[in-house]
């Protein structure tokens, strides 16, 4: 019997304004412990929240970058429970009236094939405190710098089918939440952090079978590890007439497997109630007017500009455009340079990324060094013949440091491209003459010597012939 699974994410992700959601405490990470805290977010009798502006308004973005419904209409409400990070003892989060409702995720998958996923609402909320438990010790720390952060919750339908289709819809979500600057989304310092519901049915079946609800998952690869394991599982206990449990289990992600944690409570039991100590919240169309023209092109809509216009494979569009500065480079680049769109996405693909990664240099910095007329010049001139690939990356490395034009370079160091037919056939000539054996053995079948030839004349030009026109001689010479 075949089975289908079911899957739908509740995606975290901490929203990247200056200060906390309803204090002015500033954000901060790697802090020494409880040194950015205030008597609102530690949760002292007599203080009263107020929301962050900027916390509203990057969620009301958010929303825009989602297609989603703002609603003008939203209000938040306590969540009750006990936990040594939450002094309060509540939460300030918003259950009946989410600032946000609706919308979706266009995505592209691993094949270049695209699927949507539906959202089915976002919230906000603040974050709580952190907990560490040492081995060693018999008591546990908590740091409250966290607390008060504020969060985006991003509910996802139940939409997603495979372990893969999850990793693309994160991936899709941290690259416009980047695009949109709303969130650094950055999984190691946990601005972004995602518990996946998972249920299997048998193929054919249209009611949702028992969902589990999976937490504690902080990389990409740990997310698929663990839906996959968590497939598997709930299959095995149906394989074997037992029953799914509706709980919640931890990924432990140095084995690779999902535990029990608890089984999970009903929404009654967090007696959910409005805060009485926050106003409910009133948007206008007009501030929703406004924040939709912050907005930069939306990255599918770019991906599907580059694909179309520029008849680059989609592979290499949606590469291109998960980060919108490099997007940003490629096509300041493109508009000035005669090379092809082709050739222009591999090169700052590979060369300017891997520059950009050894240097350890944001686009920015690298933009300083190598502006993209430069890169677009030398590519020109990669184009035209007058520089080989090969030089072209030698000669790379030079621009950056020295932060001159290619074409200043070439003249300096005397590198343009050996294209002059006359000049390469009387290397040709010499080199045939000084391996009487090779030409021989090239002669009579052993066709890898070509390479040697390749290899010699390389050696007399300095790596400058034409490759193009160089091969051609060689073989009309050692007919
Ligand atoms: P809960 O009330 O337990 O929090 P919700 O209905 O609010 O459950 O859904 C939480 C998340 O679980 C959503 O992302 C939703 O898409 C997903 N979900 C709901 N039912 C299922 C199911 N049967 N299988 C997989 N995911 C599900
Ligand atoms: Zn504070
Ligand atoms: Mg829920």
């Amino acid at each position: 019997m075949s089975y289908e699974s079911v899957i739908g994410l509740e995606v975290h992700v901490q929203l990247n304004t200056k200060t906390k959601v309803f204090c002015s405490c500033p954000l901060t990470f790697g802090e020494q412990p409880n040194t950015a805290v205030c008597p609102v977010c530690l949760g002292h009798p007599g203080t009263l929240p107020v929301l962050n502006k900027k916390a509203l308004h990057k969620a009301i973005q958010a929303g825009l970058a989602l297609h989603s419904e703002v609603n003008l209409f939203s209000q938040f409400d306590r969540k009750n429970y006990f936990y040594p990070d939450l002094p309060k003892g509540y939460q300030i989060t918003q259950n009946t009236y989410p600032i946000v409702t609706g919308g979706h995720v266009s995505m592209h998958l691993g094949d270049g094939t695209s699927k949507e996923i539906k959202i089915h609402h976002m919230h906000l909320e603040e974050d709580a405190g952190k907990l560490t438990h040492n081995e060693h010790e018999d008591f546990s720390r908590v740091d409250l710098n966290r607390a008060g952060t504020p969060l985006l919750e991003i509910v996802s339908e139940p939409d997603i089918r495979t372990s893969e289709e999850a990793y693309f819809y994160l991936r899709e979500l941290r690259t416009i939440m980047r695009y949109i600057d709303v969130s650094d989304v950055n999984l190691e310092e946990g601005s972004l952090r995602c518990d996946a519901n998972v249920s299997v049915r048998k193929v054919g079946e249209t009611k949702l079978g028992t969902k589990v609800e999976v937490k504690n998952l902080n990389s990409f690869n740990g997310i698929r590890k663990a839906i996959d394991y968590e497939i598997e599982r709930q299959i095995g206990v149906l394989e074997s007439g037992g029953t799914i449990e509706q709980e919640t289990r931890l990924f432990d992600a140095s084995k690779n497997i999902t535990a029990g944690m608890r089984s999970k409570g009903g929404a009654a039991d967090y007696r959910y109630v409005p805060d009485p100590d926050l106003p409910p919240i009133y948007v206008t169309e007009d501030l929703i007017a406004e924040l939709k023209k912050t907005l930069p092109e939306h990255p599918y809509t770019r991906r599907m500009r580059y694909h179309e216009t520029l008849d680059l494979p989609m592979q290499d569009c949606i590469v291109v455009t998960d980060d919108q500065d490099i997007a940003d480079y490629f096509e300041a680049t493109l508009a000035q340079t005669e090379q092809e769109a082709k050739k222009v996405t591999n090169w700052v693909l590979t060369e300017v990324m891997s520059r950009i990664n050894e240097h350890k240099l944001s686009v920015a910095e690298f933009s300083q060094k190598i502006p993209p007329a430069h890169t677009g010049e030398m590519l020109t001139l990669v184009k035209k013949g007058v520089i080989s690939g090969k030089i072209a990356k030698e000669l790379f490395d030079d621009m950056l440091e020295s932060g001159k034009t290619a074409s200043v370079l070439v003249e300096q160091k005397g590198l343009k491209q050996v294209s002059d037919s006359g000049e390469l056939e009387k290397i040709i000539d010499k080199i045939i003459e000084e391996n009487p054996n090779q030409v021989e053995q090239f002669k009579s079948g052993k066709d890898k010597l070509f390479g040697f030839f390749v290899g010699q004349l390389m050696k007399a030009t300095n790596g400058q012939a034409n490759p193009e026109l160089a091969n051609e001689i060689l073989r009309e010479k050692l007919k």
